[in-house]
């Protein structure tokens, strides 16, 4: 067990002249939960992607939990720990909830039906198991894409935007969710715009601009920044982004 569990150094991904990460360094220690937050654009969703496999960095590294993953494949790299919903969630829709948590592929010493009703009676959503994926709410399916990550059981769950469109009790549930597993162990990173839920669920705020990863700090002193503050005029400030 490292102290660290996710540290990036130098991670760049270029898309052609677009440079979407610019040599991101960034350490997460274990049991923090880290905000990430940035302006439209700034690259956060791209982070994630090239973290877990989905985009092949430029250049930098990954370590997770003290091995050098760098170019893993994304299903190797959940395996080994790291589980990530996405900004647009795509639950299997002509499925059921459970059906959707069983076709996760997890290891064969899995009991993937014991698990699945764990996280159902966990998530409050037991009482949907049964019914199509295709019925449900956005929010519903935000907690659907959660469900499906524990099913591998990650020491460290990235989120990507895991509140946008949820209605507020729904948002609160899922934030008391994040806490309660945080509370037993697991890692986060999310990405959100909502200061809510920077302010009351994240230990330390990561701020990106431009592919960079300018600021880094404890919510209140990461709002008063003056780069932060710049980043934001103009460009979140008038998505009625306020810090
Ligand atoms: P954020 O999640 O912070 O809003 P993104 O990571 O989605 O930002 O995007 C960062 C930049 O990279 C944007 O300019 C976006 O257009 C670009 N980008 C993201 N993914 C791709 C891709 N697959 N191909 C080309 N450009 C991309
Ligand atoms: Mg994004």
């Amino acid at each position: 067990m490292t102290e660290t569990i996710l540290h990036t150094e130098n991670l760049t991904k270029k898309f052609g002249k677009l440079t979407a990460n610019d040599h991101i360094s960034l350490e997460v220690p274990r049991g923090e939960i880290r905000g990430i937050i940035g302006p439209n654009g700034s690259g956060k969703t791209t982070f994630f992607n090239t973290l877990t496999g989905y985009y092949e960095p430029s250049g930098g590294s990954v370590v997770f939990d003290g091995t050098d993953v760098t170019g893993w494949k994304p299903h190797r790299i959940a395996r080994r720990g790291m589980g990530r919903t996405f900004q647009i969630v795509s639950p299997f829709k002509n499925m059921t909830v459970r059906q959707n948590l069983l076709a996760v592929r997890a290891p064969d010493e899995v009991d993937k039906d014991e698990r699945a009703d764990e996280i159902l009676s966990f998530l409050e959503i037991d009482h949907i198991a049964d019914n199509q994926a295709r019925g449900m709410s956005g929010g519903q399916q935000k907690l659907l894409e959660l469900a499906r990550v524990l099913m591998l059981d990650p020491d460290c769950i990235l989120l990507d935007e895991p509140t946008a469109g949820v209605n507020p009790a729904l948002e609160n549930r899922i934030l008391e969710h994040i806490e309660t597993l945080n509370e037993r162990g697991t890692t986060f990173v999310i990405v959100e715009h909502d200061m809510t839920v920077m302010r009351t669920v994240v230990d330390t705020v990561s701020v990106f601009d431009q592919g960079r990863h300018i600021v880094e700090g404890p919510f209140e002193e990461v709002k008063r920044d003056e780069h932060v503050r710049e980043a934001y005029l103009g460009s979140a400030a008038d998505e009625g982004v306020s810090l």
